[in-house]
């Protein structure tokens, strides 16, 4: 399976593919907390799953790779139906809440170090039903980890996959900036990092075609993750 390593080995790391070629990757992180799950449940939020990128992948047939927590995949098993149906987009795990690795992870509560592995196991229990491209990449919520954390998952033969070009999508307010900053860092082998989170990313969508017609002109071609990564 991609991503797959050595069990009982430290996890290891990786931010972009070969410098070679022409493959980038587009990653997309489905971030989901109990605290997003409250917002939704009251009606403050409409939704963390932002369809019109998923229409927009499919519709141009770009591949791409989800990073997933266990709590987005339970919230909205039918958008994972969509995602693992699609023959180009790969799936990865993003834990299963969203809880920080590390001390000081931007505000994200933290798990102890003895709860990290089950964290993750338990988040591929719940995507591995949904079949498709299954991996065994991760992804740490806000990119915190230290060497204690990636010893945790070594019972978990994962390979970490960080990325080297950040759009910031998070909380953007407009769409030009995201443009920006990935266009003026991609390069072959790169790892792009999205949300699909919708409400706290609500510019990632309008960003998006932009993104990939800048990748056009570059002669940069989007590919799954496991494809950018084993290119030489
Ligand atoms: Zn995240």
């Amino acid at each position: 399976m991609p991503g797959a390593t050595r069990v009982g080995t430290r996890a290891p790391v990786v931010d972009h593919g070969p410098r070679t070629g022409d493959k980038v990757a587009l990653t997309f992180d489905a971030d989901m907390t109990d605290g997003m799950l409250a917002s939704l449940r009251a009606g403050r939020v409409k939704s963390y799953a932002n369809l019109r990128i998923l229409d927009l992948l499919e519709r141009e047939r770009v591949p791409a790779t989800f990073f997933l927590t266990g709590k987005w995949v339970q919230r909205y098993p039918d958008v994972t139906r969509r995602i693992a149906g699609n023959p180009r987009f790969e799936l990865a795990n993003h834990t299963y809440g969203h809880a920080a690795f590390t001390a000081d992870c931007y505000d994200l509560p933290r798990l102890a170090v003895d709860e990290l592995a089950g964290d993750v196991a338990k988040t591929f229990t719940v995507m591995e039903p949904y079949g498709g491209r299954q991996t065994r990449y991760f992804r740490f919520p806000g990119l915190c980890h230290d060497p204690a954390a990636l010893d945790a998952l070594a019972p978990l033969g994962v390979t970490v996959v960080d990325g080297d070009v950040v759009s910031g999508d998070p909380f953007a307010t407009a769409w030009k900036p995201l443009v920006r900053a990935v266009l003026d860092k991609v390069r072959p082998g790169s790892v792009v990092i999205m949300h699909v989170t919708e409400a706290n990313a609500a510019m990632t969508d309008e960003a998006l075609p932009h993104i990939l017609a800048g990748l056009r002109e570059r002669d940069l071609v989007p590919a799954p993750l496991s494809e950018v990564l084993a290119a030489g």
